[in-house]
């Protein structure tokens, strides 16, 4: 071996431990890499959901101030119904009336329900803020109590082609009336029990008169 010998086996060892380190270095550089790369993965994930997190809350408040503002719009006093059996003056019948309040104007559709039958009732088409009589069923002689077992108002916010004062409610259930039998923006059903009160000794008669079984 000589010289030259000798440094061609330095060199080579040389390169060799310089190649080894070189993919040792290598090795720990892909590795610091991927440990970098996953960090900024989750971090992006992390950030992701916060902006999804804050997303769905800013949504969610949302809803619920559109759910109130509906709310706010509902026509509460429209529960409020009361009853009386009057004459009409123009056809001279006898009829079981309704009468109710609201405070801003609506279109409108009411209903009277019997047992498994239902009647629409005579309204005007846009409901304007105030006192409202409906006809809710005919009053002849000698009846006692009401056949209607309740009375349905469905509300919808006015069209743009009705002269009123123009007004939404952007919740997102229907605001449109289309053919009216579909469900309303806002429904009230009320209750109706009327009775006429027949006075004690004709009540009395009556009883006594029933037939005994
Ligand atoms: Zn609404």
């Amino acid at each position: 071996m000589d010289t030259s010998d000798v440094i061609a086996i330095w060199a080579a060892s040389g390169a060799a431990a310089i190649s080894i380190a070189g993919v040792v270095v290598g090795a720990i550089t892909i590795a610091s890499a991927r440990k970098s790369a996953r960090e900024a993965l989750q971090s992006a994930r992390v950030s992701a959901d916060e902006a999804k997190r804050s997303a769905d809350q800013a949504e969610e408040a949302k809803r619920i101030m559109l759910d109130q503002r509906h709310d706010e719009l509902r026509p509460k006093e429209a529960m409020d119904m009361t009853f009386s059996v009057r004459g009409n003056p123009r056809d001279g019948t006898t009829n079981l009336w309704g009468q109710f309040t609201t405070t801003r104007d609506y279109r409108v559709r009411a209903e009277a329900h019997t047992g498994n039958s239902r009647s629409q009732l005579s309204v005007d088409l846009l409901l304007r803020a105030g006192a409202c009589d409906v006809m809710i069923e005919m009053w002849p002689e000698g009846r006692e109590r009401s056949n209607t077992k309740f009375v349905v108002l469905k509300f919808w916010p006015p069209e743009d082609v009705d002269e009123t004062e123009h007004w939404n409610c952007r919740c997102g259930r229907g605001v449109h009336y289309g053919d009216g039998t579909g469900p309303g923006h806002w429904e009230v059903r009320v209750p109706v029990d009327y009775q006429e009160l027949i006075d004690g000794p004709e009540l009395i008669r009556q009883i006594r008169n029933r037939p005994r079984r």
